[in-house]
């Protein structure tokens, strides 16, 4: 059992009280990853704090159907997955709360966390930041964001109703996102820079199939037009068969080429690969500090599955619960 040091001091400033409380095991991030950890270490009597920024639930808050994740048969509504992890592990004990971390501190146990609204500390820490769409960078896709250019389908959809959408992408990203459009768009290009689909074959197949859906292959995005008053009037796309531009009128943009991992926080002091994924040991979420333990697609570039994600999550907590238990030897 674990926690008996614990303090709590509040501190007054101005109207906001100031919470710093050691804890066994902090979590960062609210995903499958995170919320797999909680569940895990609150049963394992940790009581731990799970922390997460802007994003409650992470990217499985942005997707539609859930078709893969064992238990359901008929399928399951990506947020109410997560509504249903939230409750799980609150259950056993976790303490949620939302604050945006701006450091943390690099000299081992215990974890030094600063945010927004306090200073947490805790002896094993537990990274399940997830990541973060990738964008193009091209002209007109910042500034029209919200405006008829979107990263996320299931929250901007509906607003298409009727009018002629595009996702640019050739993953199992684009492909979800596009099928899910149809049923909203008069039309749908997909939009992709190469003559084949990355997307697994079930869902390329779904998308090959659909009558709404036109794609367009060897395409690349190269601006987006229109204006926050109107809305998205047109892009323009280079065809790199044939070194041409060609405009075509649309009403939406959802770009959906992937993600970036949100390891930002912890880069000047944990290893990660060339692309900014944290490096775990073999068969393990042990990064290259000891007591912190990294899970979900902030780790993992293979598979990237809200399955996956949570049995990383588990790893995480069982593999705490023994770093905890080893300061106490
Ligand atoms: P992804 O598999 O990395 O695919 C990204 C796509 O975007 C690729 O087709 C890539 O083109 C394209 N792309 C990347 N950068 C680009 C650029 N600068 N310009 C134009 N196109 C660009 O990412 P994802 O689709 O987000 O999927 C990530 C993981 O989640 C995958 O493992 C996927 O299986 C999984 N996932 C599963 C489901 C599901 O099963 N329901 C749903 C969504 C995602 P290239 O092909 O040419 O590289």
């Amino acid at each position: 059992m674990y926690g008996t040091e614990e303090t709590v001091v509040y501190r007054e400033r101005g109207e906001h009280w100031m919470e710093n409380q050691k804890r066994n095991v902090i979590i960062l991030g609210s995903g499958p990853a995170g919320l797999t950890a909680a569940v895990y270490t609150a049963r394992a009597n940790l009581e731990p704090l799970l922390i997460h920024g802007p994003l409650p639930g992470g990217q499985l808050t942005t997707t539609t159907e859930v078709e893969n994740f064992p238990g359901f048969p008929e399928g399951i509504m990506g947020p109410d997955l997560m509504v249903n992890m939230e409750a799980q592990a609150k259950r056993f004990g976790t303490t949620i709360i939302t604050d945006t971390i701006k450091e943390i501190s690099a000299t081992g146990t215990p974890f030094i966390l600063q945010g927004d609204q306090g200073t947490y500390s805790a002896d094993a820490l537990i990274l399940a930041t997830g990541a973060t769409p990738r964008l193009l960078h091209v002209p007109g896709e910042q500034e029209l964001m919200g405006f008829g250019v979107s990263t996320c389908a299931t929250c901007d959809g509906a607003f298409f109703r009727d009018q002629v959408i595009m996702v640019i992408g050739g993953g199992d990203s684009a492909c979800e996102e596009a099928n899910f459009l149809t049923r909203f768009g008069s039309k749908v290009y997909l939009v992709h820079r190469r003559d084949e689909l990355r997307a697994s074959k079930i869902m390329a197949d779904r998308v090959l199939k659909n009558d709404k859906i036109e794609v367009l292959w060897n395409r690349e995005l190269k601006e987006v037009h229109g204006s926050k008053k109107d809305g998205v009037q047109s892009v323009t796309l280079f065809k790199n068969d044939s070194n041409q531009d060609e405009n075509i009128p649309v009403s939406a943009v959802f770009i959906a080429i992937g993600h970036t991992p949100n390891s930002e926080l912890v880069q000047n002091f944990v290893e990660c690969d060339e692309n900014g994924y944290v490096k775990t040991a073999p068969n393990s979420t042990k990064t290259n500090i000891e007591g912190l333990f990294a899970c979900g697609d902030l780790q993992d570039h293979d598979w990237r599955q809200a399955i996956t994600a949570a049995g990383t999550g588990c790893m995480s907590a069982l593999e705490a619960e023994r770093w905890l238990e080893s300061l106490h030897d």
